[in-house]
């Protein structure tokens, strides 16, 4: 099991918010097809993210507390709370903002990518929002938001195999959970002394552990909340720039390309009409050429 304490990264286009991100790193760049890990708050800031692109991923989005508008090209407006998930399906091209109703309320939450596998990566861009009935036991509660966990079933649309879900462990609790033993998993501590298979893990800090294991123990000291993410391993090669995931710098530079250009942007990225925010421009591409991971 590796540890992976998170980086602090700036979002959006006022700055306004702080991430801890935890993938992708040097270390382990994927969950599965989890490729990005942004974990925030709590706290009274606002979700001031304007019109940007995405391309070859879908974008999940999970709130502990507050609440989050997303609009999209696709034509899907939603409000996000938390229990509920937004899930985004960019696929060859989508636009996309998030905002905050109000700077007010305490936000909470992760904002995870999925990499889109090679056969679905050129799909339609769409849009899922569902919400969930979580799983009681002893000592804890989980609500599986992706994928199959504890005898619960998500019926968010992904494309490769998959599992999400938010744990809540009383204190003293142990907890096992049957896991697939084809899958890397990575634990997100969110809050709570929590220990991982017998090992400490800090809050805001990610375990990331290899297939092979059919049980994973989850030990709670005080009240703690997990975020559990599970996949078979993608097994190809990802070049992720910005806000795309491609194959080859040439694909991720065209991307560019076409989002700075106003004759190509509407084509490949589709409209976001009459939002609250001014697009964000790309930023330069690198010097050196991208090179894939994974
Ligand atoms: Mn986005």
């Amino acid at each position: 099991m590796d540890v992976i304490a998170p980086r602090s990264v700036a979002l959006g286009s006022n700055e306004g918010i702080r991430v801890r991100r935890t993938l992708p790193t040097r270390l382990h760049s994927t969950i599965g097809g989890w490729c990005f890990l942004d974990h925030y708050g709590p706290g009274r800031t606002a979700m001031e993210v304007g019109p940007h692109p995405h391309i070859g991923l879908q974008t999940a989005s999970w709130l502990f507390s507050g609440e989050v508008d997303h609009r999209d090209s696709a034509g899907f407006a939603q409000r996000i709370r938390p229990g509920a998930l937004n899930l985004m399906t960019a696929g060859r091209g989508i636009t996309h903002s998030e905002l905050s109703p109000s700077n007010d309320a305490m936000l909470h939450g992760v904002q995870l990518w999925i990499a889109l596998p090679d056969d679905a990566r050129f799909t339609a861009p769409t849009f899922e929002h569902h919400e969930f009935d979580p799983v009681v036991g002893t000592g804890w509660q989980a609500t599986v938001f992706v994928g199959d966990l504890l005898g619960s079933t998500s019926a968010a649309t992904v494309h490769s195999p998959l599992m999400g879900a938010e744990i809540h462990l009383d204190a003293e609790a142990e907890m096992r959970i049957p896991i697939q033993a084809a899958f890397e998993h990575g634990v997100l501590v969110d809050s709570g002394d929590v220990l991982v298979n017998g090992q400490s893990v800090d809050a805001s800090s990610l375990a990331w552990m290899p297939p092979g294991e059919r049980t994973l123990t989850i030990t709670a000291r005080t009240p703690a909340r997990i975020l559990l993410l599970g996949g078979e391993p993608l097994g190809e090669q990802l070049v992720m720039w910005w806000n795309f995931v491609g194959r080859s710098h040439d694909e991720i530079a065209d991307a560019r390309e076409a989002w700075q250009d106003d004759q190509r942007r509407a084509a490949m990225f589709g409209t976001l009409e009459h939002d609250a925010l001014p697009l964000i421009p790309a930023p330069p591409m690198p010097t050196m050429r991208l090179k894939p991971r994974g």
